[in-house]
């Protein structure tokens, strides 16, 4: 007997920003049954707002990057929980490992020179953003800045390469394509709309249509979310069924399953997760892309311990001093972008730490980690930080249910010619049936990344399924 919306049975695959978009768009038109499953104790994903400090800290996504064509901003934009950032880092001090404060205006300078040497226009299939980045940038530093010291342009040169990378989650950005800013379509409008005192979570609530006084409810998803269920094989079985196993021994037979986690679970799971395996070109897709670290510490002090006229401080290293940090066991404190304060929490100072000194940092004790902080503190700056009191980071590539933070476009995927749209394809049983569908950020196309594209992706596959069923919407 054909399905119908009613009773077509729907398994979710992971409990982030996509699953829950998935899930309450097909709760919404009038799908009946459908599931989570989230291996973590929680919900939410990369989408973490935790208590601390005077308010709430984000550990995961913290802001609307973006406001046109962004789904999360245009869903959110009449109801006055988001405001604008504005250009936070352009009043972020450069410091050098001197203590020397560069003025402001030639710090601005250099920066301008920096933006306008990344990769736009007509540009080569294949390449790298940093070699990119760095030829432009010497090449108009020769043409609008001649007189400028040399060794202060490396130095900057370094830290903007290091922000960006951090942005972009990459561990360099020599491994990042040229193309990465070409496939990916920012959207137009402040980069850093945040949540004010309430964090990214209330996005999730918006999205559930959790009421204002119910503070762990689940709204539209009250008892179909299972937490700490975490899924080891999904089957694409005959006839037209899926098979379910989760680690505890559970099963379920559904006829749809949205796989939402991560491509750091994928690259380390696929092989023993799908039965039969995925398609080449899944598996193509799956190796060429790449899931970055980008860790955050959150310090909370007594009162802010950064002057009033300061917002924050990026680091110029001297090429000596660098060459000196690299033989100590500080040497992770290289990846560190900078430290900064945080909108609506006062008393917080803010740091991060990308790549492979990112990872680094997850395998080291808070203690270890305030001492490394201590330390840059006292290299870079003329007054003195306490100890915090209170600390916390993220450790996302150590979690085996994420394995890293977002996804990039790295060269590897232009030379093995796939991108988003391999991992987007679904995936169909022998008998044709479409059993497995892929959501997650790593499969939007041009929003890859972020939160909108996750939630983008999770619409996609539920209107692929609304439409199959298009027939026979409103049938049990
Ligand atoms: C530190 C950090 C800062 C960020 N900042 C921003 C920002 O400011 N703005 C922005 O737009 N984006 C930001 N992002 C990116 C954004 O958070 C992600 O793109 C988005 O939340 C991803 O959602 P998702 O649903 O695709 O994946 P996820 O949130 O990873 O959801 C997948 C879910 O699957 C679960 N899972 C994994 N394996 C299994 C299994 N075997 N069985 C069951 N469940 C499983 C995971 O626990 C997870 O809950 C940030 C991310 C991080 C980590």
């Amino acid at each position: 007997m054909e399905k119908c919306r009613a009773s077509s049975r729907i398994l979710i695959v992971g409990a982030g920003a996509s699953g829950i978009a998935a899930a309450t768009r097909l709760l919404q038109n009038n799908f009946g049954d459908v599931q989570i499953l989230e291996a973590e104790n929680r919900i939410g994903g990369r989408i973490n707002t935790i208590a601390f400090g005077d308010n709430v800290v984000d550990v995961g996504a913290q802001w609307v990057h973006g406001k046109e064509r962004n789904c999360v901003y245009e869903m959110v934009k009449d109801m006055g929980v988001v405001s604008d950032t504005g250009d936070f880092f352009s009043d972020v001090k450069r410091v050098r490992s001197n203590k020397e404060v560069v003025p402001h205006d030639l710090a601005c300078s250099i920066h301008d020179i920096a933006l306008r040497s990344m990769p736009s226009g007509p540009l080569p299939v294949v390449g790298s953003f940093g070699n990119h980045l760095v030829e432009t940038y010497w090449r108009n530093i020769e043409s609008h800045l001649p007189r400028v010291d040399r060794t202060l342009a490396s130095e900057a040169l370094d830290a903007f390469a290091k922000h960006e990378s951090s942005i972009i989650g990459a561990d360099s950005l020599f491994e990042v394509s040229v193309r990465e800013h070409i496939e990916y379509d920012e959207c137009d409008g402040d980069k850093l709309v945040h949540w004010g005192t309430k964090g990214y979570k209330r996005f999730l609530r918006l999205l559930m249509k959790v009421g204002e006084d119910a503070p762990e409810e689940l709204g539209l998803l009250e008892g179909r979310v299972r937490l700490g269920k975490k899924v080891t094989k999904i089957e694409l079985a005959s006839p037209r069924k899926v098979i379910v196993r989760c680690e505890d021994g559970d099963y379920f037979e559904v006829d749809h399953v949205i796989c939402t986690v991560s491509l750091g679970v994928l690259q380390e799971q696929h092989e023993r997760l799908f039965v039969p395996p995925l398609p080449a070109a899944k598996v193509n897709a799956i190796r060429g892309l790449t899931l970055g670290t980008v860790n955050k510490m959150y310090m909370e002090f007594e009162e802010q311990p950064f002057p009033k006229d300061w917002v924050g401080f990026f680091c110029f290293w001297l090429a000596e001093d660098l060459k000196e940090l690299r033989k100590t066991e500080y040497f992770w404190l290289e990846g560190i972008t900078g430290c900064h304060k945080i909108t609506c929490q006062p008393r917080l100072l803010m740091a991060w730490v990308g790549g492979s000194f990112g990872r680094h940092m997850e395998t080291l004790s808070d203690e270890k980690v305030l001492e490394g902080l201590q330390w840059l503190f006292r290299k870079f700056l003329t007054f003195e930080i306490p100890p915090p009191k209170r600390f916390h980071r993220s450790k996302w590539f150590s979690n085996p249910n994420f394995r890293g933070t977002w996804t990039f476009r790295p060269t590897k995927a232009d030379e093995r010619e796939t991108g988003p749209r391999d991992l987007e394809a679904p995936v169909t049983g022998e008998d044709g049936h479409l059993g497995l569908l892929f959501a997650g950020e790593a499969s939007s196309r041009n929003h890859f990344s972020t939160v909108h594209g996750a939630v983008e992706a999770g619409w996609r596959e539920a209107d692929r399924l609304i439409r199959l069923y298009s027939t026979c919407g409103s049938k049990s």
